[in-house]
């Protein structure tokens, strides 16, 4: 097995004194890198606290990593978006009429407010951007901007579409979108990481290797998603998958579920690693969503999350390996 480097994700607090205790923590138990939720909120009224929890992280030796935090609500995470409610002309509509939770992907104010956080992201000292589940409300957008696409793209209506052709234009405007942020980001010179949650097909997961300017290509396989399909997509897409990133050079990239666990479930992390074993998976990185295993965050932390944390970090400690 290849050496795995370690990562955590983190938003437990924006004060650089406790930050420093949990710096230390993570530090010492041999992680490599912090995945940083930088929100809409953050942006807002946190910049040069993130500044400062930045810096701390890169003088510790760790890489940091952005996250686009519920950003617009096109990216995952428990978080709100302001801008969706100051620009509501950006919204999604579903195929029903109804308003989506999200920004279009093809509104071009979308992609300069998306910038605008890409600006912040580099100018406060970031190494890189992890794009974090990037996702529609619907198989595609319906608003006036999408239909005005579609048909310049497609040469008709989109409520006449046939779904097949609306996932495709749906998964073409999300790539489109990220193919964009990607150069901006690179041309910023920041490093990304695209993280893709597998609720899609494995067509549309494997389209995403192939976009320009990404560096790490990432999947969050958590059984909370997957429910039974766990195994089978560790097994056998899973392995596909990062040949494919592979061949493209790309890095890879997976992800641990700290979050949302019974006290049985814990058990789940034996089965990550020994799949990672059986199935000789080379995987570059891998991460748990988040610090001490979500403990701060009642909404999703595990039932027990000490044991959560103390079994990954016992993975850690032997680089994975599950002898
Ligand atoms: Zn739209």
């Amino acid at each position: 097995m290849n050496k795995i480097r370690f990562g955590v994700s983190y938003f437990t607090t924006r004060d650089k004194r406790h930050f420093a205790l949990d710096l230390t923590e993570i530090k010492e138990a041999g992680f490599k890198y912090i995945v940083h939720t930088f929100s809409e909120r953050d942006l807002e009224f946190y910049k040069d606290s993130m500044r400062e929890l930045v810096s701390m992280t890169k003088d510790a030796g760790l890489s940091a990593l952005a996250d686009p935090w519920g950003v617009l609500r096109l990216f995952g995470g428990e978080e709100y978006s302001k801008w969706i409610y100051v620009y509501p002309h950006i919204r999604q509509k579903k195929h029903n009429g109804e308003e989506g939770y999200g920004a279009c992907p093809n509104n071009p104010k979308t992609t300069e407010l998306l910038e605008g956080w890409v600006d912040a992201v580099a100018d406060i000292g970031f190494d890189g951007v992890f794009w974090d589940e990037i996702h529609l409300d619907d198989l595609a957008c319906f608003c006036e901007v999408c239909n005005e696409l579609f048909i310049d793209e497609y040469g008709g209506r989109m409520d006449l579409a046939p779904s097949i052709i609306l996932r495709e234009f749906g998964a073409l405007s999300k790539r489109r979108l990220m193919e964009h942020l990607f150069s901006y980001a690179r041309r910023k010179g920041l490093s990304n990481t695209l993280c893709v949650l597998p609720n899609i097909t494995l067509e549309e997961l494997e389209s995403y290797i192939y976009l320009r300017d990404l560096d790490t290509f990432s999947l969050d396989p958590y059984p909370a998603v997957l429910k039974t399909n766990f195994i089978k997509f560790m097994e056998e897409h899973v392995p596909y998958l990062f040949k494919k990133a592979r061949e493209r050079g790309l890095e890879t990239e997976l992800w641990v579920q700290g979050f949302s666990l019974t006290e049985e479930e814990v058990s789940y992390i034996d089965s990550f690693f020994s799949l990672i074993k059986n199935k000789n998976i080379e995987v570059n990185r891998v991460a748990i969503w988040s610090f001490r295993a979500t403990e701060s965050m009642s909404y999703i932390r595990p039932e027990n999350p000490e044991k959560v944390w103390k079994k990954f970090l016992s993975y850690m400690r032997r680089d994975g390996r599950v002898d």
